[in-house]
């Protein structure tokens, strides 16, 4: 669903606004302490994340982190695959188990 701050589908949001109705909710980070609100969707990496890599086997999880003094909240994204059983340390790439042709780009010969 497109998230209307931001105009960037996201397959976690949810909003309902039908006859007069406004619940949205992030159904990705759901038990977070401060809680979540539509603002933290601003400078969430999700929607871009999702774009840049579809891996059915990388699972994501969310919380909302608080700067010093509760000031700059942001969305901390970590990823999991169930195919290699590994975190994933850069989700927009994955963890490569299903693409290492990728690493012959990316690793230079010695
Ligand atoms: S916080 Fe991120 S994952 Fe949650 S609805 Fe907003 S953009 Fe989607």
């Amino acid at each position: 669903m497109k998230v209307p701050i931001t105009g960037k589908e996201c397959p976690y949001f949810y909003g309902d606004y039908h006859r007069g109705r406004h619940h949205e909710e992030c159904r990705l980070i759901v038990d977070s302490n401060p809680p979540w609100e539509i603002k933290h969707c601003k400078t969430c990496p999700v929607p871009d994340i999702v774009k840049a890599n579809t891996c059915p086997h990388m699972i994501l999880s969310g919380e909302i982190k608080s700067g010093f003094l509760g000031i700059g909240q942001k969305v901390k994204i970590s990823a999991y695959c169930t195919k290699s059983h590994q975190v994933v340390e850069d989700p927009y790439v994955g963890c490569s188990e299903c693409h290492p042709i990728l690493n012959q780009f990316t690793e230079l010969p010695e």
